[in-house]
């Protein structure tokens, strides 16, 4: 018997009556309760679309989404704490303690620009409102109309094309994709996100119609690279833009890493060490997307067989090409970061000092990120996570970041206050010059920073700078 969180599949055994129960069991009870509400209101109401797809699965469901043929004032009248969303027909109802998206039955529109309806049309019955979805998979429900019971729906084999893992289109592809070419990358990202393939017409469709994407703006394209990048395997969906030919549309300076020779793995290229970086490393977006992006500044710099620069070059096309995708500037950022400063070498003879400087340099923030994504990289070089010490690096690090540790002027036992105070220097860069060597010295012998200790330190070096106190110089 099927429950809410259950993590086995549905069997494909069960009858008409069984499968209906056994869907039932999966939805959690704020979601019935939801549908009685509009039930009891002589309204229609189903669960739709990717929960109902994941529960089939045993998969966690994100979000529970409802359809209704309530128009958005009827329903946004049935529930009193309703938020009116969108004119998509949407609204977002609080119910013990969560949100939930209900929506009104939709029918496909006309699209003439490839990726957005020229007007929403509400529809008149479940049906209609599938016949829009995107792929048969997406395309379930369950629920029921006024004067019918309860009853599983599935116009286009969805169950069975869950069952085989495979996403096609519902309908003409051809048709589909060029309605909204975003369909298309939803495909690449699904097959990664779920482990899937995609039917073959549905992909040779998608091949077909590649050039299509370029009309998609950044955001939506982003969006759907953060779940491909959540993905378990995102090689999986990467893979396939690359096949289909939506990675040279999308990022085409990825698409120029294929073919490019690297020493690393026998008989594969760069894009296939990227395909292995990405997929060993951990699933946080920021560092997926640097160990998608750490090496795109190889092809540039190719010279007599190196890449000579090709992390500072890559992090400024990782600039240029998260802008484009319209991620917020901090993301950008921090992604760069991490690319520029990939190539890092450790070495066993580091003092506990030069451990300490490059924790400055990188950011106690980002360490962590960046040896992350140097396992990856080694591990998409065929070599072991570990290797170049990285092990012996993280315990170093941990060690010290285990403690107070000491990193920038601001953290310093005494500040320039201090200094004017206590030693009567005026404001200016000597000051300024004063508190660096002094974190300076700090970061070689941690022990030091005590305010007493910190000031005679800094009259020492009023004596022997050499500089005078002029807030000028
Ligand atoms: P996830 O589990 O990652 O949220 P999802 O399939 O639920 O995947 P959503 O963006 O939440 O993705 O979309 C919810 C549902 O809306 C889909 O399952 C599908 O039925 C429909 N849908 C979403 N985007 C499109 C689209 N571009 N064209 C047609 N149908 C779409
Ligand atoms: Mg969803």
């Amino acid at each position: 018997m099927a429950a809410p969180g259950d993590a086995t599949p549905i069997g494909s055994a069960a009858s008409t009556e069984q499968l209906t129960e056994d869907v039932r069991a999966r939805i959690p009870a704020p979601v019935l309760e939801l549908m009685a509400t509009l039930w009891r209101a002589d309204r229609a109401a189903y669960v739709v679309g990717g929960c109902l797809r994941d529960a089939l699965i045993g998969r966690e469901p994100a979000d529970w989404d409802l359809t209704t043929d309530a128009a958005p004032e009827a329903i946004a009248g049935l529930f009193p704490r309703a938020l009116y969303e969108n004119r998509f027909g949407t609204v977002v109802v609080r119910h013990a303690g969560s949100q939930y998206e209900i929506t009104t039955f939709r029918r496909d529109a006309t699209y003439s620009d490839f990726r957005h309806p020229d007007t929403v049309e509400f529809g008149s019955s479940i049906e209609e409102d599938l016949e829009r979805r995107d792929f048969t998979v997406n395309a379930m429900a369950w629920g029921s109309s006024p004067g019918s019971e309860p009853s599983f729906v599935d116009p286009y084999g969805g169950r069975s094309d869950l069952g085989s893992g495979v996403l096609r289109a519902v309908r003409d592809p051809d048709l589909r994709f060029r309605e909204d070419a975003l369909r298309m990358i939803r495909a690449v990202r699904l097959a990664a996100t779920l482990g899937f393939g995609v039917e073959s017409e549905t992909l040779a469709s998608i091949s077909r119609n590649a050039g299509l994407a370029a009309h998609l703006s950044g955001e939506r394209i982003a969006a759907e690279l953060e779940k491909l990048l959540a993905a378990p395997r995102p090689s999986i969906g990467l893979r396939l833009m690359a096949e289909t030919g939506l990675l040279a549309v999308v990022l085409p300076e990825l698409e120029r890493q294929r073919g490019l020779g690297q020493n690393k793995i026998e008989g594969e290229d760069l894009w296939d060490h990227i395909l292995r970086t990405v997929d060993a490393a951990p699933e946080r977006p920021i560092v997926r997307l640097a160990a998608l992006l750490h090496d795109v500044g190889k092809p540039d710099t190719l010279a007599d067989g190196h890449f000579l620069g090709h992390d500072k070059a890559g992090a400024e096309m990782a600039v240029e090409m998260l802008s484009r995708l319209h991620s917020p500037r901090l993301l950008q950022e921090r992604v760069a970061h991490l690319v520029a400063n990939h190539m890092f070498s450790y070495q066993a003879n580091w003092s506990d000092t030069a451990v300490r400087r490059f924790i400055r340099k990188i950011g106690p923030a980002a360490v962590e990120d960046l040896l992350d994504l140097r396992s990856a990289d080694n591990v998409g070089s065929g070599l072991p996570a570990d290797s170049g010490g990285l092990v012996e690096l993280r315990a170093r690090i941990r060690t010290q970041t285990a403690g107070r540790l000491v990193l920038r002027r601001e953290e310093l036992a005494v500040d320039g206050r201090d200094l004017m105070v206590e030693l009567g220097l005026p404001p200016g860069r000597r000051l300024g010059r004063i508190l660096d060597e002094l974190t300076e010295r700090v970061i070689a012998e941690p022990a030091i920073n005590d305010r007493t200790i910190l000031l005679d330190l800094a009259r020492d070096l009023m004596t022997h700078d050499g500089m005078v106190d002029n807030p000028q110089s």
